[in-house]
């Protein structure tokens, strides 16, 4: 019987004679049964939900269509849809998921750091049996420089994504389908947790891994990036909706110190994507030197630091902060 030891307790040398015995699999036909997912494989399933997508619900999906998606089945040799399904059963969606599966979807979604670890094992593991990036891609990027800097980048606690889940939570109540109300709240929790650090993937992506407003960043150095860029939200999560917490158009990555003075509107963003000192900042550079040195010229730069590709933020979320900064008053 599997259960969730075999999952989190995961050895490289499980993880070889696991991938060994995918390797060793037929291509099944339509309609036949699958092989069971073996440990490494539901693993990256999860992987692949950290970067996924949400339904309207809020739900965690896989994007089928994603090259690493494609990649993993053709190695996997079974549908994409069955990869998605998989995740549907971590997350308590389907009914004929197992027990030990729902047990582990709160195991992974409370604990990132330890799903990162795991991550690298399955990947080095790959690697020592042969498959290299094209067969077995590194979606999260652990032999990069910027490995689990997402993970790192949410600012969400758990009290607010138990205000996220809340809704759902109460609907649930009211309709009687509530069976095991701690249970679910902490599957609805996982979900939501999942939802911050796509969040916070996509915008460190869009912003190149690097500050906004200083241009710090690890990608060019190999330097482990770890808590130095936080992906904030320029509309506060609290005065947010769900979809606008959710939404990378509604952030930004920053250093702490920069997204500290951000979140307190000691600096804004103009339309024209110019970073404007408020008031009291500019009245503090000029008394204080160390202030000057982090957010006068030099510490700062005159407009936001985006990679040429990058989608600017959303025009709607900067007219919310630029309120609330009351610049000129
Ligand atoms: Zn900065």
């Amino acid at each position: 019987m599997i259960e969730v030891r075999d999952y989190v307790g995961l050895t490289p040398a499980q993880a070889r004679a696991q991938w060994k015995a995918i390797l060793a699999r037929s291509i099944v036909s339509k309609g036949s049964k699958q092989d069971v997912f073996a440990p490494i494989e539901t693993l990256l399933c999860f992987g692949l939900g950290l970067i996924g997508t949400r339904n309207a619900r809020g739900r965690i999906n896989i994007r089928e269509s994603d090259p690493s998606t494609v990649a993993l089945a053709l190695l996997f040799k079974r549908p994409a849809g069955s990869l998605a399904l998989k995740l549907a059963n971590l997350d308590g969606r389907r009914a004929n998921g197992a027990k030990f599966e729902q047990d582990l979807w709160i195991v992974l979604t409370s604990d990132l750091h330890l799903f990162r670890h795991l991550y690298e094992v399955i990947i080095d593991a790959g690697r020592v049996a042969g498959l290299d990036f094209d067969v077995l891609p590194d979606f999260l990027g652990s032999e990069s420089a910027t490995f689990g800097a997402f993970l790192e980048a949410d600012q969400v606690s758990t009290e607010m994504l138990r205000e996220e889940v809340e809704p759902e939570m109460k609907k649930l109540r009211d309709s009687s389908a509530l069976m095991d109300p701690i249970e679910t709240e902490r599957l609805l929790l996982g979900s939501a947790r999942v939802g911050q650090t796509q969040f916070a993937h996509a915008v460190l992506d869009n912003c190149g891994y690097s500050c906004v407003f200083c241009g710090l960043g690890f990608r060019a150095v190999n330097l482990p990036p770890s808590k130095m860029l936080v992906a904030s939200h320029i509309k506060a999560w609290r005065a947010s909706d769900n979809s606008e917490r959710l939404d990378a158009l509604n952030g930004l990555a920053a250093c702490p110190t920069h997204d500290a003075a951000f979140d307190s509107f000691l600096i804004t963003v103009g339309d024209d994507l110019s970073i404007v000192r408020g008031p009291a900042l500019i009245v503090a550079i000029a008394r204080d030197v160390q202030v000057a040195r982090n957010f006068g010229i030099g510490g700062m730069l005159d407009h936001l630091l985006m990679p040429i590709n990058a989608r600017p933020p959303g025009p709607a979320y900067l007219g919310w902060h630029q309120g609330r900064s009351k610049v000129g008053a």
